[in-house]
């Protein structure tokens, strides 16, 4: 009996069945190394289907790296407005300039240059070289991480450094491109958190998991306990009804966003209206409340109309919501 090579059963159930999806070219690398890299760092903490509607705003707005290069902050901000992690926004925007200044406005190709610029980790430049430029480069995110966690049976705890070298072994040398995005759809599509179909999928009949009956168990993964912590926001108008905001200059993760002025505190107020906002490492619940002008005195009085114009994070478009 001849042995089923996963990786081949693997792309060839993508070609029949992958997704098409705008940064990407099934059969190759994609055709521009920008739109590979613009929505690579979009769909770092977003989901496909958010991602998608994103992207074709972004590029009808900065068709081209020295577009978004040119392009004021604010601008940059507004358009990545509701998707969350800000900094994201920002070292594009950064690493934009340096591509203009130093790289002639293109993509580099190698792994090595691509490290060197704002917002590129080790994560980001593999999947650049690999949708790219068509490089085997082995792609580890969570979709991954179930998919050969269960291919291979592994019942212990796993994280992207223990399934890389696992993951590394069935790479296509020939067809990075379609091959990482190949087991990102099985992930997606079939092999899913829970109750996936295995009856559908090409690794049935190789996956240890499968064989076992177990794949509902795998992956084991370490949960991250977030903490829990407490706000209170100032709902401040003046005589015409404008609303106080302010533009937060501090670094961190909502710099350069709007916002109405909110500190931290240790007692929630009972009975007050309330948003609620889960960070990557936090819970953050704000409780809303009126104020004095004096507590904002670098604050702007701005219409609820005119709102539109001013980058807002989604915690504060929450607290928009509850005007
Ligand atoms: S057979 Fe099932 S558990 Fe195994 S990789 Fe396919 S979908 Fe996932």
């Amino acid at each position: 009996m001849t042995k089923i090579n996963p990786t081949q059963a693997l792309l060839k159930w993508y070609y029949k069945n992958g997704r098409r999806l705008p940064w990407r070219t099934i059969g190759s690398a994609h055709k521009s190394p920008y739109e590979v890299w613009i929505s690579e760092i979009m769909l770092q903490q977003t989901t496909v289907a958010t991602v998608l509607n994103y992207f074709q705003k972004w590029m009808e707005r900065f068709p081209t790296v020295q577009a978004l290069a040119t392009a004021d902050i604010q601008d940059v901000l507004l358009t990545w407005q509701g998707m969350g992690y800000y900094t994201r926004a920002r070292k594009i925007h950064e690493c934009a300039k340096v591509l203009m200044d130093q790289y002639q406005g293109q993509i580099p190709t190698t792994r090595d240059e691509l490290l060197k610029l704002p917002g590129i980790g080790p994560y980001s430049a593999s999947s650049i070289c690999c949708f790219a430029f068509n490089r085997p480069e082995t792609v580890v995110d969570g979709n991954v991480i179930r998919v050969i966690a269960r291919f291979y049976g592994i019942i212990q705890e796993v994280n992207a450094s223990t399934i890389y070298p696992l993951a590394q072994k069935l790479t296509s040398l020939k067809h990075g491109a379609d091959y990482a995005s190949a087991i990102m759809d099985l992930g997606a599509m079939l092999c899913t958190p829970t109750n996936p179909k295995c009856n559908e999928c090409p690794w049935h009949g190789l996956c240890i998991a499968a064989q076992k009956k177990i794949q509902n168990q795998i992956p084991k993964i370490k949960k991250l306990e977030k903490k829990e912590k407490a706000g209170l926001v100032y709902i401040i108008r003046d005589s015409q009804g404008r609303y106080l905001i302010r533009k937060r200059t501090e670094k961190g993760l909502l710099h350069g966003l709007w916002e109405f002025p909110w500190q931290e505190v240790t007692t929630a107020p009972i009975d007050a209206s309330k948003v609620v906002h889960v960070f990557t490492h936090f819970k953050l619940t704000l409780y809303l409340t009126s104020g004095k002008t004096n507590i904002c005195p670098d604050g702007i009085w701005v219409d609820k109309k005119d709102f539109k114009n001013y980058p807002f994070s989604k915690l504060m478009q929450k607290v928009v919501a509850k005007l």
